[in-house]
């Protein structure tokens, strides 16, 4: 467990590690990088080193204990989870206030209590400033670790006070290896890690539903076929899925934003193409039909798609879906 296990960024774990066996633990840490790429892994890893009563040594949990295995499931009574109610949902005032009743205990049972705020980004700018007083408040034997795609949409006075981890995509070739020693066939290992966009948790995500792959096929089918449909028929096809039945619409919404994950991920490569830059693509399977379309398109044309794909997943929570995924196909 020396590197805590986790599929590279070996350099964070080294500084989590020296912070714990030179008693130097800060008060607050935010872990950043895109989705799936290890953050909330590596959160949990560090509360397991923070809080185990049998560590290896300094900085190494046993990952074993009662205490290791309840945080690693995020059940433990000292390490409160808190985020927003659904994925790309809203993180609410509400959240922070019990948390902040939470933290004012001594410690259940471990060495610190430990709060886990997950994707961040998600909190209004309330919910924010309520963390901030929390983060003002530095408490020895409490631990603020916090989650979130980038610092962006965060306050600038929350981002200050907090230690910043920021976490990168896993060269393809280190994570197919990881994927192999769990058993993935090095063919599917090697796809996995490359449309995944090196990110381990996504990767994982697909080896455990590997329906996901066949959807992601036929997601770039799809877009393959409009691509050479008449504008009538591109019409039909953001009728067809942004229609949803009643109470539908959340999940309607997560559909939609995989998708539009998956076409943005074709047109990054096909602009990657365009551009001539000498780095491996996300759909590796599909190189053939990148090219065509880096051909067609030019670098204009594919960053115009970039561009479109881009928005459109930023303002999926709030738009009309339909008008939405009008925009993005015309
Ligand atoms: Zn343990």
């Amino acid at each position: 467990m020396s590197n805590w296990e986790m599929v590279g960024q070996e350099w964070a774990v080294e500084m989590l590690q020296q912070h714990i066996r030179n008693a130097q633990v800060r008060h607050a840490y935010l872990f950043c990088g895109p989705q799936g790429v290890g953050r909330r892994t590596l959160a949990l890893h560090f509360a397991q080193a923070l809080n185990c009563p049998n560590p290896v040594e300094p900085g190494i949990p046993c990952g074993t204990c009662r205490a290791c295995s309840q945080i690693a499931a995020m059940q433990q009574a000292d390490l409160h989870v808190v985020q927003a109610e659904i994925e790309g949902g809203v993180l609410k005032v509400e959240n922070i206030r019990d948390l902040q009743h939470d933290l004012s205990l001594t410690p259940f049972e471990s060495k610190y209590r430990i709060a886990l705020l997950l994707r961040f980004e998600e909190a209004n700018e309330s919910t924010q400033n309520a963390l901030l007083k929390t983060l003002e408040e530095p408490n020895s034997r409490v631990i603020i670790l916090v989650t979130a795609e980038n610092t962006e949409k965060l306050l600038p006075t929350i981002v200050s006070r907090c230690e910043v981890l920021r976490l990168r995509p896993v060269a393809p070739g280190l994570l197919s290896e990881a994927l192999q020693k769990q058993g993935v066939e090095s063919g599917q290992a090697d796809l996995l890690a490359h449309v995944s966009g090196g990110r381990p948790g996504a990767a994982l995500h697909m080896v455990r539903e590997p329906q996901l792959l066949e959807e992601r096929r036929q997601c770039l089918q799809d877009l393959l076929d409009l691509e050479a449909s008449p504008l009538r028929d591109r019409f039909a096809y953001a009728d067809r899925i942004t229609r949803y039945k009643d109470g539908a619409r959340e999940e309607t919404k997560e559909d939609l934003r995989a998708q539009l994950e998956t076409w943005l991920s074709f047109w990054r490569d096909v602009l990657l193409v365009a551009t001539d830059a000498q780095v491996p693509l996300s759909n590796p399977d599909y190189t053939e039909q990148v090219h065509v379309m880096a051909g067609k398109l030019g670098v204009r044309g594919a960053k115009g798609k970039v561009m479109a794909h881009q928005q459109a997943l930023d303002r999926l929570y709030f738009a009309n879906l339909r008008l939405l995924m009008e925009i993005v196909l015309f």
